[in-house]
């Protein structure tokens, strides 16, 4: 019985090494840590691993205890991390550049671009999208492939431009082969995305699938039952349409689309004229 259980936890965590690679599995005492230049400004992980370092040199120096700060170690041994203090920044950039090292969840070993969204800063709306794909993780921008040529065009026709509104994904890095976030992942990710809210403070949230709209109601939604209507996340009024990716696999769906985003539109015009 118990044997069937080694087997089981065996089993799993060699399936998670082959899906992700060595990045889950940490080696204790490290000896390739690449120690900061002297004199620059170092962030709190590299202050361990100089401390780690020193230890190795001199292993009798007083007080120098096991180190249990966190690092992160890619694939090539490059050390990786968040900046703790990433939940206080004051603007977007700010945030991007305390965040797009992280590795808080397994796709940041796989990610070849951190995809932080783009767009105007103090935009009255918001589109946020399910996750990159291959061109958006090539780029490092969201929605630039076909999906996204497709989002263009739909704002386009409602008289928006992508530099009037923020895009953004639930997700930062791309899922292997663009499978649906899982929901760890979308955990770990999300409190990215609701920074960027808090910071640009839009008045309108489009939500691009049901993804999207899932993970910020913490609901499992139909699109027939919420098309159409104006849901409420956190005070900001919320409306919701198929991805576009959706909409290039089911042309059909093209009106229903249309009519969702002339409601954004109609909305953000009247939202307008009491500005
Ligand atoms: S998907 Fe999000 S949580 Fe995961 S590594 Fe990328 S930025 Fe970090």
């Amino acid at each position: 019985m118990s044997e069937n259980i080694i087997d089981v936890i065996d089993n799993y965590f060699a399936s998670v090494r082959e899906q992700y690679g060595e990045v889950l599995f940490f080696e204790k005492n490290k000896k390739k840590d690449k120690i900061p230049e002297k004199g620059k400004k170092i962030k709190k992980t590299e202050k361990a691993i100089v401390k780690r370092a020193k230890k190795t040199e001199n292993p009798e120096t007083e007080g120098d205890t096991e180190v249990s700060v966190p690092t992160f170690v890619s694939s090539n041994n490059a050390v990786l991390s968040i900046e703790d203090d990433w939940n206080e920044s004051k603007t977007l950039d700010e945030l991007n550049n305390k965040i797009h090292n992280c590795q808080k969840c397994p796709l940041g070993n796989t990610r070849t671009n951190f995809v932080f969204g783009t767009g105007n800063p103090n935009a009255d709306i918001m589109i946020i999208g399910e996750a990159p794909g291959a061109d958006e993780d090539e780029q490092g921008k969201p929605f630039v492939g076909r999906a996204g040529q497709l989002l263009t065009k739909i704002l386009e026709a409602i008289k928006l431009s992508r530099e009037e509104v923020f895009i953004a994904n639930i997700l930062k890095c791309r899922p292997p082969n663009n499978r649906k976030p899982f929901a760890s992942e979308e955990n770990e990710c999300e409190p990215y995305l609701k920074k960027q809210i808090e910071l640009i403070k839009p008045a309108f949230i489009l939500a691009l699938g049901l993804t999207a709209v899932d993970c910020l109601l913490k609901k499992t939604h139909k699109m027939g039952d919420i098309r159409g209507s104006v849901l409420m996340y956190h005070g900001i009024k919320m409306l919701v349409t198929y991805h576009p990716a959706a909409l290039l696999r089911n042309p059909n769906w093209k009106p229903q689309v249309w009519k969702d985003v002339k409601l954004l539109r109609k909305l953000y015009d009247e939202y307008l004229a009491k500005k």
